[in-house]
């Protein structure tokens, strides 16, 4: 009898799932186990946080919840690493006869180097892997001499030309019926997360409904709000979109019928949300292409080079919303205290941390990994390396961010300092973004930099590098 197994990792959802939905195509008499596993050591050294642990968890057991009703168990089991894991699978696939083994490609160097074991590890099962976490396959987005892409617009332009030949449609689950199985128990693999998750769908049902309603109510006003981290111009499901509790495929999906047009025939101000999912998409297709990037290594070799200056009371002050400078403040409270932050303002933090305070970006990638419930090392690495100027497609290194007139730009009524930072609300709105200037809250610090000069400082830095 066939026995199939699937192995769960950052896809956790029962629609749509590509490796789910072929193991699922079969007869009834087929045996389908899944698991979870987990890889505590490895996963603190590649820094995930209890936020990215807990929603894990949850996300888990609503899983569990929608396998078992169709008449699958799905085993959640702690190990220390990858090579646990290999070892794991091959005893399991031994012991219980599996014949097949189901799972979604993932694109970090160490998972890659374990899918790989575990193919060498298992010749007599058989292997079927699937694309599910991007919308197009790395290694399809290619130059004209067969090279990964380094900058957006060509690749995006290439990326579009290939999927609208291409265009994938979300898998179906399939609708044979099944009888339903008790729901596993297993010791939770986080007991409480560092910050109030509250912002985050725990179910595919909540995650569908807040697509929709995205979609129905914000998409047409997205280009116009989506820089404005006061009012909820954006989608928020990034966190879902991370761990695969909704997959690209439905986003897209999604903003077609709301429009009623193929992405490729989309206005502008409803293209914008899918560039995004295009720059997702690019930075996985770099992991695969620039493995030094999963490495800890700087995509521009030379600013290896760069004195940063790694100051700790700076960097303690950062990470503590404590800079004096507030949309920096405003945003690195919003971290902690909700586990996402709006992506102005993380290319804002990130700037000052690497420009203004002249800070390696891997101590920023860091915090934002053991933080961010939509933590993931293609984005996070990217957005890090492309605001410290040492990444593909970098920003310019003389172009620094000025955090007030950021904040002004993109937070005209102060609204959201104002809501990190309680204690500002007596400075008055036009003087929020610089209360320096005006008489400055009691339990508000005065800047930690001289905004000026320390952005010529960080533009000397770079030049020396040239020199
Ligand atoms: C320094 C820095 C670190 C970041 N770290 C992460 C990270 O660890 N994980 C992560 O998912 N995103 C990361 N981003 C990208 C971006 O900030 C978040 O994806 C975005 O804030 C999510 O909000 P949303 O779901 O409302 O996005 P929307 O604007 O609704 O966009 C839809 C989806 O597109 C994707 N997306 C949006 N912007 C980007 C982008 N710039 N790069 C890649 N994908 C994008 C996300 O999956 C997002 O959910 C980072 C950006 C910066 C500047």
């Amino acid at each position: 009898m066939q026995h199939r197994l699937v192995w769960f990792r950052d896809d956790l959802r029962v629609n749509d799932n590509a490796a789910l939905s072929a193991a699922l195509d079969c007869q009834s008499d087929v045996v389908i186990s899944a698991i979870f596993l987990t890889a505590d050591l490895d996963w603190k050294d590649f820094h995930y946080g209890r936020n990215r642990l807990y929603y894990t968890e949850q996300l888990l057991r609503s899983l569990s919840v929608q396998l078992a009703a169709l008449g699958i168990n799905l085993e959640v089991v702690r190990l220390d690493s990858y090579r646990a894991q290999v070892a794991w699978v091959a005893d399991y696939c031994e012991s219980r006869s599996v014949t097949d083994l189901y799972l979604n490609q993932e694109y970090q160097w160490n998972e890659r180097i374990r899918d790989h074991q575990i193919l060498e590890r298992l010749p007599d099962v058989a292997v079927h892997t699937y694309v599910d976490r991007v919308l197009l396959q790395p290694g399809t987005v290619l130059t004209g001499d067969n090279r990964y892409y380094s900058v957006f617009s060509p690749f995006k332009r290439r990326w579009l030309s290939i999927y609208q030949e291409r265009a994938t449609r979300p898998f179906d689950v399939d609708g044979r019926s099944r009888e339903s199985v008790k729901p596993n128990t297993w010791d939770p693999i986080c007991n409480r997360p560092d910050s109030d998750l509250s912002l985050f769908p725990k179910t595919e049902a909540d995650a569908h409904a807040s697509l929709d309603e995205f979609v129905a109510k914000r998409l047409k006003d997205y280009e116009m709000n989506r820089n404005n981290p006061s009012v909820l111009g954006t989608s928020r499901l990034s966190g879902a979109l991370a761990r695969g509790l909704l997959s690209p495929r439905q986003c897209v999906r999604a903003a077609e019928h709301a429009l009623n047009l193929p992405i490729w025939e989309f206005p502008n101000h409803a293209f914008s949300w899918i560039n995004e999912l295009i720059w997702r998409d690019f930075y996985q297709h770099l992991l695969v292409g620039f493995p030094k990037l999963s490495k800890n290594k700087a995509f521009r070799s030379e600013t290896e080079c760069l004195r940063w200056r790694n100051d700790p009371s700076d960097i303690d002050a950062w990470k503590k919303g404590r800079t004096g400078i507030p949309i920096v403040d405003a945003g690195m409270r919003e971290l902690v205290a909700t586990g996402w932050m709006h992506n102005r303002v993380r290319m804002v933090v990130a700037q000052f941390l690497t420009k203004n305070l002249l800070c390696d970006w891997r101590i920023g990638e860091t915090h934002f990994m053991e933080y961010l419930v939509d933590s993931d090392l293609g984005s996070n690495n990217g957005g890090w390396q492309w605001s410290a100027s040492t990444g593909t497609d970098a920003a310019p290194y003389f172009r620094v961010f000025n955090p007030v007139s950021q904040g002004e730009t993109h937070d005209p009524n102060a609204d959201y300092v104002t809501q990190f930072i309680p204690e500002l609300a007596s400075v008055p709105v036009k003087r929020r973004h610089s209360p320096w200037t005006a008489t400055l809250p009691d339990r508000y610090p005065a800047p930690i930099v001289d905004l000026k000069s320390s952005r010529q400082r960080a533009i000397d830095a770079f030049k020396e590098l040239k020199s």
